[in-house]
């Protein structure tokens, strides 16, 4: 895993599994192979193949480890969902993206009962409430948060904490300005949101510091679309 990531939106990365296939003209200017390339060169291990698809099965429990909150890239690194990726290690991925939603709320939720007051939000994804070809799994795994999200709230709300779930759209961000810099992609990205552009990290602050607000006491349970309009076609 890597501390102290120079993406902006996030904290550190966590690749279970490093490496990809060019698939697209929006591979062209891969970002990860780039970075996969150096790292192998570095001598670093877990780049020993370079940009092959590797498992990295030592880096599964890494995250129930934690103590503190952070924010992660999951697969800064690698395509998840690679053909070579054998499904009962997405699985233990799978169960590991959904699981630190949960642990993170209990934990926040233990330190927030005793005041009787709290806000929690979780981050899911516009992909939970709409079907996207070939993101089934990683569909699944945000529509459970979802989920979660609905049924802790009512186990919550007893004790005055809301939880609720923004889920984004395409977003623009630093890891992505490659595959956006290709036009074909782009456009192809782009089409199908109404406001026409992609959204950017900025665009979520609003809809979070209201959440995060006392003028959003009495709203729990809910999940909150930001995407530009995407899903309303
Ligand atoms: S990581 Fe993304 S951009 Fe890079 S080769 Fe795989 S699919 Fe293409």
């Amino acid at each position: 895993m890597a501390t102290n990531s120079h993406i902006e939106w996030t904290d550190a990365t966590w690749n279970p599994v490093t490496g990809c296939s060019k698939i697209s003209p929006g591979c062209k200017h891969c970002y990860a192979e780039r970075l996969a390339l150096r790292l192998q060169a570095m001598g670093q291990n877990n780049y020993r193949n370079g940009f092959e698809v590797t498992l990295q099965p030592q880096m599964l429990d890494l995250p129930l480890r934690w103590k503190s909150p952070r924010r992660i890239f999951v697969n800064s690194m690698s395509d998840l969902f690679h053909k070579r990726v054998p499904f009962g290690f997405v699985d233990r991925v799978f169960h590991t993206n959904v699981k630190g939603n949960i642990f993170c709320t209990q934990a926040a939720a233990r330190l927030m009962m005793p005041q009787k007051s709290g806000k929690i939000i979780l981050c899911a994804s516009i992909v939970a409430v709409v079907g996207e070809p070939l993101l089934s799994i990683y569909t699944a795994s945000k529509g459970a948060i979802l989920a979660f999200c609905r049924a802790a709230a009512l186990e919550l709300a007893p004790y005055g904490i809301n939880l609720n779930c923004v889920l984004p759209g395409t977003t623009k961000t630093d890891m992505s300005k490659d595959v956006i810099a290709d036009p074909v992609v782009a456009k192809a990205l782009i089409e199908p949101i109404p406001l026409g552009r992609l959204g950017t990290p900025e665009d979520l602050v609003g809809i979070i510091q209201y959440l995060a607000s006392d003028e959003a006491s009495w709203t729990t349970g809910q999940s909150f679309i930001v995407d530009g309009g995407h899903t309303m076609k």
